[in-house]
């Protein structure tokens, strides 16, 4: 059993972890970077390493650094969070050579799903439905043009190395190809380093719907069903819901299953999410993402779980503390992300918090590492904090999202609060009547 975990995070992220570890008796190292001496999770862990100056690439994201602390204070077990290290194999092999326990999968799943080529071939090898298109790289415009033509514009052009949502370009007709095709190549090169590219079939008003997965490392492994997060903006998650508004139980326990076997099939160890674009009724895989999520609370609120106690209990060895059947949806969640932006442009906008009460009362949670007199520093992601409801249906969670939006203070900065009050006014939003592109289209209309 570990009695100590190093957590190679920040903000509410790291808070989050640590409170698993409390309630599971086992202490917690904090790693934090000058910047982030005064953070909260810094305050809340057992105990607190400074691994360097501000940069991420000199504290949160140097190996050498959160290796040595690791050493240093005697932890058997890391814990990434998301973001940073949290999807980076070499991480994961340099831990296993230092015979440190990588709180997530294997280097080599990892690598696999951080392939979007690879992952889309494995996926579809387990049986998991695909966006039709290439098979594998194209390397010229010739055959660009000619998977084009045979799958039917408009096609998407993407990278196989891409996360972010960059290195993606849409080609309508065939005369867009060449350019779609050479800036998607060049964006990929420059952003990533690989300027290996794939093309997809372009769906024109999908849903993002992704699977929550969870195996155990040796061949057992469940679902617990979707959530929707199509209310996006350039591709970032805004607000997160589960289940899908549009999401039956039939088609919940159909694809549900599709995933937890293709994970399965391949001995996927701890939390995993499996994402889609839904469309006229049929899922189609986009990506692998073999962490835990953002919002991941969504999931635990509706399945009465604990994602990151399991993600500990089998890291450590032991199977997972519930099997499919056990498994139980509850209610309707909802998660806002509250981002320290100024409207309309979501300009980040860190600063001091002069003020900061957050909403409690039935079915309301807050994960945020905020507190009063608390300055954020300007290195880092802006998320400052995720506000999450859970009522017994959709109706329910929107009327408590609302009211407990109304208790949230946070003073001294801009943050993206005031959108959320305004989306909740919206039809739309009301009947869960949205695609991918719908907010896009909202903000320019509204805010534009
Ligand atoms: P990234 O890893 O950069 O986030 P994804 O493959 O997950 O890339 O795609 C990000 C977003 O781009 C999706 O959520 C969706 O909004 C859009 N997208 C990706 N592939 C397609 C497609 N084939 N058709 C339409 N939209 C797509």
């Amino acid at each position: 059993m570990f009695d100590k975990i190093l957590i190679a995070n920040r903000g509410e992220i790291a808070l989050r972890i640590v409170r698993a570890c409390r309630e599971m008796g086992i202490k917690s190292v904090a790693v934090h970077s000058t910047a982030d001496a005064d953070a909260m999770h810094v305050r809340m862990a057992d105990e607190a390493i400074c691994i360097g100056p501000p940069p991420s690439s000199e504290s949160y994201l140097s190996v050498p650094a959160i290796v040595s602390a690791c050493e240093i204070s005697g932890a058997q077990a890391i814990h990434p969070g998301y973001g940073f290290l949290s999807e980076n194999a070499s991480f994961v092999q340099i831990l296993e050579d230092h015979n440190i326990t990588f709180i997530g999968p294997t280097a080599e799943h990892i690598r696999i799903m951080g392939d979007k080529i690879a992952a889309k071939e494995t996926m579809r090898k387990l049986g998991v439905p695909c966006v039709p298109g290439s098979e594998g790289g194209v390397a010229t415009v010739k055959d660009a043009q000619r998977i084009g033509a045979e799958i039917g514009y408009p096609v998407i052009v993407k990278a196989t190395a891409g996360g972010g949502g960059r290195g993606m370009k849409l080609a309508r007709t065939e005369a867009e190809m060449e350019s779609a095709f050479l800036t998607a190549r060049s964006e990929a090169k420059s952003c990533f380093g690989n300027d290996e590219v794939y093309i997809e079939k372009y769906l024109t008003r999908p849903r993002h719907i992704e699977v929550q997965v969870f195996g155990d490392g040796k061949g057992a492994a469940v679902h617990l069903g979707e959530r929707d997060c199509s209310l996006q903006r350039r591709h970032q998650k805004v607000m997160e819901e589960a289940p899908g508004p549009v999401i039956t139980a039939e088609m919940r326990s159909k694809i549900g299953k599709i995933c937890a076997d293709a994970v399965a099939g391949i001995n996927y160890r701890g939390a995993g999410t499996i994402e889609f674009l839904f469309e006229d009724g049929a899922f189609y895989f986009i990506e692998m993402n073999t962490r835990l999520q953002v919002e991941h609370p969504v999931t635990e609120m509706v399945f009465g779980v604990d994602l990151v106690r399991e993600q500990i209990r089998v890291a450590e060895g032991l199977p997972m503390s519930f099997v499919q059947s056990d498994l139980e949806l509850n209610g309707h969640a909802i998660e806002v992300r509250i981002n320290a932006e100024k409207l309309p442009d979501f300009t980040p906008c860190p600063g001091t918090v002069t003020a900061y009460h957050a909403p409690g009362g039935l079915g309301v949670r807050v994960d945020s590492a905020l507190y009063d007199g608390y300055t954020i520093p300007p290195y880092y992601d802006s998320l400052i904090g995720k506000l999450i409801v859970h009522g017994r249906d959709r109706p329910e969670a929107l009327a408590r999202l609302k009211r407990a939006l109304g208790e949230l203070i946070v003073d001294g900065i801009d943050t993206t609060i005031p959108l959320f009050d305004a989306l909740l006014s919206e039809e739309d939003i009301l009947t869960g009547n949205f695609d991918i592109h719908w907010l896009e289209k909202w903000l320019e209309e509204n805010l534009g």
